[in-house]
């Protein structure tokens, strides 16, 4: 599972910020994941549910921001609203456009307790 693999390099960097800060101890992890940045949302609350078992991410909080893509037509420059790469512009119809929003798959925050 695509999703899994992704839980696991998210359980590495929060590991690795962890130690940055000498702590053993993360509180709450928010991460950014576009529509379509090709995750499944359910697949990937499982797998960190499954994956953080026995790890830094335990008892962490985690909080999925799902953000909708968005693209601007090439012909028209309308922004709208995408579900996937072969939607046409709502206003004229054209096949044309760039995604500028819903691509992106990062963690945004990571809070570290302090262990005194
Ligand atoms: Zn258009």
């Amino acid at each position: 599972m695509h999703e899994f693999s992704i839980a696991m390099s998210i359980i590495e960097i929060a590991e690795t910020e962890a130690k940055k800060a000498s702590s053993n101890r993360i509180s709450m992890m928010e991460l950014d994941v576009g529509t379509m940045a090709g995750i499944e949302y359910y697949a990937l609350d499982t797998a960190l549910e499954m994956a953080t078992k026995h790890t830094i991410l335990e008892n962490a909080k985690i909080v999925v921001n799902k953000l909708q893509a968005r693209a601007i037509c090439s012909d028209c420059n309308n922004e709208f609203d995408i579900s996937s790469i072969t939607d046409e512009c709502p206003v004229c119809d054209g096949l044309f456009h760039e995604v500028i929003r819903g691509k992106e798959l990062k963690i945004k925050s990571i809070v570290v307790e302090s262990d005194n």
